[in-house]
């Protein structure tokens, strides 16, 4: 990059430290641009949140916020690489993958190996025809156990619906031997299935279509984990920084004017008026909809206004020893039911690793989303952990033994002031209608750009935030490469986007 290049451009400013950000800001200052990043919070990575059970090394850890990476995300798998984290990356067990871990059912929680039977006939008694092939009902049993695991209520109902509607009298039609699995041939391999008859999908409602290809992501073989915690992705990034990241700085307002951003920072009498030359705002819509905006086009408020978001709560906690390890459970995850729906155990330790001794362990007790992360995230936090210890040690009895509890915590994404939601969601849309919503959100006003997994094709993944970021990187270099060349600002997006 040529000092002359370097020395014209004024400096960007990214709002928020979170992936978007900080993909954002390592992209620009590779093109020469100055960068500084302002963060409300007073720590990087925002929805990538590794809790730590202690500061020593080795200390048990749990993933707040994202963690896992399905493979096929090229873009998070290359920052992972050249990151130099490629030798931390594991698989990622998921949800019916540990044959002792368990399963909510009609009958209690039944371990894994031995589900099949009661899950099918659960199925079957909610069915108002009985003359379906048994093939057919492993299928519906399968996809209801994986619907009633990952997705909020409103959709485990609606399903019950589609196979009583639709679905199962599509699926009645097609040869699934190819894809029974389980010497009495009473598991189903539900990827292969969709993916060789996509069009038995259209007999799923909307809404649960649109969340179906997360539900499949989250349940295939094909997710990697980082050995060392997601936050390393983070902390890497932002240690290849130059530009200064400036922590507990909230911006409160925005104003688009011709020739300058300008940025309230701070409330009260202690805010301040602060301009900047080119801004890259990486906020959750759910937050910039609080900030007074000013110079914003009337579309660009709607869609502001509009993107709807997805609540998620997580509790986990410190234990004295992994109790489960004695139950055969080496990682993957229960169908807890209930309130706390999903439990996420550990990866067994690695091969001459030392076990866990004093440090404990930890696991992630609770994952929700949707209507259910509302009702655990909107009780007091003592409440909340009492409530998720309760009905986990109804599956674990072992958590009641005096001194097994050393901590817990967690975050209720929906009421975090620094994200005011969970993740985007854009269920119940077709691809034309989500395309629009991206370009909208995307969209600049002025001189202020937007990134966030908000502003992507993938929202609710690390690798919508990657994908935006690098969106709106070619658009700001775009405008400033123009007015680098011109003197001036042309509006480059459409070239870019
Ligand atoms: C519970 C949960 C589980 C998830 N699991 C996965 C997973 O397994 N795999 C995966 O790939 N993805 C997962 N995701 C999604 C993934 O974490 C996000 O898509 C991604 O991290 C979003 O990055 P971002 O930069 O767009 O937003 P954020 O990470 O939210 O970054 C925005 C930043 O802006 C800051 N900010 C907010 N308001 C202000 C303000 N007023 N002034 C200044 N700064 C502000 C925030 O503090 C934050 O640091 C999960 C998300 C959640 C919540």
């Amino acid at each position: 990059m040529s000092q002359q290049r370097t020395r014209t451009r004024g400096t960007v400013t990214v709002i928020g430290a979170g992936m978007a950000g900080l993909v954002a800001a390592y992209e620009l200052e590779r093109l020469g641009h100055r960068v500084e990043i302002l963060e409300g919070s007073r720590r990087l990575g925002g929805r990538v949140r590794t809790h730590r059970f202690g500061a020593h090394e080795g200390a048990p850890f749990v993933e707040l916020g994202a963690m896992r990476v399905p493979t096929a995300h090229h873009r998070t798998m290359d920052y992972i690489d050249r990151l130099g984290l490629g030798d931390q990356v594991r698989p990622f067990v998921t949800l019916l993958s540990e044959e002792n871990a368990l399963l909510a059912t009609s009958g209690g929680h039944v371990r894994l190996r031995d589900a099949p039977r009661r899950l099918i006939a659960d199925v079957r008694a909610s069915l108002a025809r009985d003359d379906y092939r048994d093939e057919t009902v492993v299928f519906g049993a399968w996809l209801a156990a994986v619907v009633d695991a990952i997705a909020p209520p409103a959709l485990r109902t609606g399903l019950r619906a589609d196979l009583a509607r639709d679905l199962l009298d599509r699926v009645e039609r097609i040869d699934l031997t190819p894809h029974l699995r389980g010497d009495h041939k009473d598991r189903i391999d539900v990827h292969g299935l969709f993916a060789a008859h996509p069009d038995i999908r259209s007999a799923c409602g909307t809404r649960l279509n649109g969340f179906l290809d997360d539900i499949l992501t989250e349940t295939s073989p094909e997710l990697i984990r980082l050995a060392c915690g997601m936050d390393q992705l983070v902390q890497r990034l932002a240690a290849r920084i130059r530009g200064p990241i400036w922590l507990g700085q909230e911006v409160t307002g925005v104003e688009v004017a011709a020739d300058q951003v300008r940025l309230r920072i701070g409330r009260g009498p202690l805010a301040v008026v602060r301009p900047a030359d080119l801004v890259l705002c990486t906020v959750p819509f759910s937050v910039l909809r609080g900030m007074v905006l000013r110079g914003f086009d009337e579309d660009k408020l709607s869609v502001v206004r509009e993107v709807v978001y997805c609540p998620a709560t997580k509790v986990a906690v410190h234990v004295r020893e992994p109790f489960w390890e004695r139950e055969g459970i080496r990682g993957g995850a229960s169908f807890s039911g209930g309130l706390i729906r999903q439990t996420y155990y550990p990866a067994a330790p690695e091969d001459g690793a030392p076990d866990a001794g004093e440090r404990g362990a930890a696991l992630l007790a609770s994952y929700t989303i949707g209507e259910d992360a509302d009702v655990l995230g909107r009780m007091p936090v003592r409440r909340r952990h009492r409530v998720v210890l309760d009905e986990l040690a109804r599956m674990h009895p072992q958590l009641t033994r005096r001194g097994m509890v050393r901590g817990v915590t967690g975050v209720a994404w929906g009421e975090h002031p620094w994200t005011v939601g969970g993740c985007t969601i854009r269920w119940g849309r077709d691809a034309a209608a989500c395309e629009e919503e991206r370009l909208r959100a995307t969209r600049p006003q002025g001189r202020l750009f937007f990134a966030g997994e908000h502003c992507s094709s993938e929202p609710a993944w690390i690798e919508g935030a990657v994908e935006s970021a690098l969106v709106a990187v070619r658009a700001i270099e775009g405008r400033a490469g123009a007015r680098f060349a011109s003197g001036r600002g042309p509006e480059m997006w459409e070239a870019a986007a």
